[in-house]
């Protein structure tokens, strides 16, 4: 398959690594190729008119070109900066997660226009909150569930995983290692099970199953709040786990899961 030697995409910059004397490695996601790295040439001189447009999560139109290691990176524009959620200390942490978590389950090649679409849209509504204040809380469960979805790693929330009938309103139990809960019949045969309360299961299956413009309006009780998370992040890793793709974001999450509450 040949390709073409200079070729332009989109791009949103998800990790950045320093080589060479002044270059810089750019893990991107595009929403034509998926997650591709291209080298940024010189861009870590001062006078380089290209490291602006190269900043953590920005979204660039570049134009690339066919290199030997790594394809190179030529021209590059910045679409959207998302100026506001920079000024939040918050919202940035909310973006690198978004991104990392991006990193960790796209693949080079894989069909990733609707992750493109979920990525951008994160972001817009981190950057839109922004101007107002903190990141909207029910942001970062319901991007982990979607991305979850659209990524062949959906968690089954309204059937049980053995006897696949519906799950009645009761205190069920999660399998997190089956990738999502038994029935009060099914589970006590089963090892590695912990009770699900029914609002932290109707909350992740609410996340899961809306459009954000559903989610967003939500006023989640905190305690419920981080319970979802709790078991997000649990999933999370041993889905991760399973599919060796980022141990650098797999201990992260741990850290983030592990530490106290706020
Ligand atoms: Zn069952």
């Amino acid at each position: 398959m040949s390709r073409e030697r200079v070729r332009s995409t989109h791009a949103l910059i998800l990790r950045r690594r320093d080589v060479n004397d002044a270059d810089r490695v750019l893990t991107v996601l595009t929403p034509g190729d998926g997650k591709l790295e291209l080298i940024a040439k010189g861009v870590r001189k001062t006078a380089s008119r290209k490291a602006g447009h190269l900043e953590l999560f920005v979204h660039a139109a570049m134009l690339v070109a066919q290199g030997r290691t790594w394809d190179i990176i030529t021209e590059v524009q910045t679409v959207e900066s998302f100026r506001h959620l920079r000024n939040n200390l918050e919202a940035i942490a909310v973006a690198s997660y978004i991104c990392e978590l991006i990193d960790a389950f796209a693949e080079t090649g894989d069909e990733l226009r609707t992750i493109w679409d979920l990525a951008l849209f994160a972001l817009r509504v981190l950057d839109e909150a922004a101007t107002q204040g903190d990141p909207p809380p029910n942001l970062r469960p319901w991007f982990d569930l979607h991305l979850l979805s659209l990524t062949g790693f959906q968690p089954q929330f309204f059937r049980c995983l053995a006897c696949e009938k519906p799950l009645e309103p009761t205190v069920n139990f999660l399998a997190l290692h089956e990738g999502g809960v038994l029935c009060p019949q099914c589970a006590p045969q089963r090892n590695d099970v912990e009770a699900l309360d029914l609002d932290t299961l109707k909350l992740l299956r609410f996340f899961q199953s809306q459009p954000w413009s559903a989610v967003a309006p939500v006023t989640v009780r905190t305690p419920i709040l981080r319970r979802v998370e709790s078991v997000l992040n649990r999933y999370l890793i041993v889905t991760l786990e399973r599919h060796v793709r980022s141990a650098v974001f797999l201990r992260r999450v741990a850290a983030v899961s592990n530490s106290p509450e706020a």
